[in-house]
């Protein structure tokens, strides 16, 4: 059995990949060695077996013993870790959730029901350094990426809606830490039907901008509000959020040609998990909505396209519906009214499922089964 090192296994996105693999029966196919970066020697999660106290993620020798490293513990851990590790000689998978090594020459973007043979390329040139895409840019590919495959695509814009657990387990609670102070605000006046509605927002303003709500994660209120700005400023009009798009979009298609412009704004707003995003798509040709909605439907097994009607809408394409799940809803499909080549359409998905946890424990399994 492979030795298999977890990092990060208490943030959102490990969390989410330990529930995953033990709902999967992963576990029962590896030995598993927990890391912590806080709390080396505490107990290790439960994964219906004993696991043992759980090792330092800094320890050099604890983590070369292991032959896969899967690291959902973020950006600079990687980029301590990672240089170290391999510059001591260690040959084995790193797998990652984190993008420092996304875009690296040796690096492969993982989505496997997207670019499969763009991952077994990279096996067969012995790459080892897997790395899961930025979680809208994975999304967008799980619902569009057959439009790109069929060479429909001149363009693409597309407008995030994405949600608090997107940041991270932290800003995940203090949502609904800001949540509970907007309501606070305006408690007793909910209670009365005869309060006056103007009354009720002035308090809910007052709290979000008099400092009474909790904003240590996110800078800001999110809570009532949101937040068009996502990571950082890359000081030439464009957050990285949105630089991710089209750089790590054109990596994971690994299509022949140059790449498809792929751009739009990303903004946070105060769903608890999934990203939406609303995209605009120049085809390369006109086509008749029937036959986008047969590439769409035939692209993998996750795909589920919902009628662009108001009740199926409301019902199937929002995050309440789609969380937890591994569906990849699309709707909203029409044409626009530029021509029979301007697409417009609507797609929701789990961010910490194809956005993050399930690419990793699939590259696993792939590594695992060879
Ligand atoms: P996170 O929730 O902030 O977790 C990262 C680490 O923070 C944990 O492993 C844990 O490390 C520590 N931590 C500190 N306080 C915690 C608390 N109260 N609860 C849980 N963990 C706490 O980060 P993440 O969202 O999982 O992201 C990890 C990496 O994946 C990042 O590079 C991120 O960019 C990337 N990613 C995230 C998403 C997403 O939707 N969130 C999607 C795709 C990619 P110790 O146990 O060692 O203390």
């Amino acid at each position: 059995m492979r030795r298999v090192g977890l990092i990060g296994w208490r943030g959102m996105v490990g969390s989410v990949l330990v529930e995953r693999m033990r709902a999967e029966g992963d576990f029962a196919l590896i030995e598993p060695r927990f890391f912590s970066t806080s709390q080396p020697g505490a107990a290790g999660p439960d994964i219906g077996r004993a696991t043992g106290p759980l090792f330092d993620a800094e320890d050099f020798v604890a983590l070369a013993a292991c032959e896969i490293l899967i690291s959902c513990q973020g950006g600079d851990y990687t980029d301590a870790v990672h240089p170290k590790l391999r510059a001591a000689g260690w040959r084995g998978h790193w797998i990652d959730a984190a993008s420092p090594l996304r875009m690296k020459d040796d690096s492969v973007i993982i989505l496997d029901p997207v670019n499969r043979p763009v991952i077994e390329a990279g096996l067969a040139a012995g790459r080892r350094d897997w790395i899961g895409g930025n979680c809208t840019v994975s999304l967008m590919l799980m619902a569009f990426g057959s439009l790109f495959h069929a060479g429909l695509v001149e363009w693409v814009t597309t407008m995030s809606y994405q949600a608090a657990s997107g940041a991270g387990a932290q800003q995940m609670r203090e949502l609904l830490q800001q949540m509970g102070v907007l309501h606070g605000a305006a408690a007793d006046l909910l209670l009365d039907p005869a309060s006056a509605i103007l009354d009720i927002d002035r308090r809910a303003t007052a709290a979000m901008r008099d400092g009474s709500m909790s904003a240590e994660h996110f800078g800001y209120p999110l809570a009532g509000s949101l937040l068009p700005w996502i990571d950082r400023d890359l000081g030439n009009g464009y957050s990285r959020e949105e630089f991710k798009a089209g750089s790590e979009g054109n990596r994971i298609l690994g299509l022949p040609g140059p790449p498809v412009p792929i751009d739009g704004l990303c903004v946070r707003v105060g769903a608890m998990r999934c990203h939406s995003q609303a995209v605009t798509i120049k085809l390369t040709r006109a086509l008749p909505l029937a036959e986008v909605g047969e590439i769409l439907v035939h692209a993998h097994p996750w795909i589920r396209v919902v009628p662009n009607e108001r009740t199926a809408t409301l019902a199937r394409l929002t995050p309440t519906a789609v969380t937890g799940t591994l569906d990849i809803a699309v709707g909203r499909i029409r044409h626009l009214a530029m021509g029979g080549d301007y697409l417009t359409a609507f797609t929701v998905g789990d961010q910490l499922l194809w956005g993050a946890a399930e690419p990793l424990r699939r590259m696993l399994r792939l590594l695992i089964g060879r």
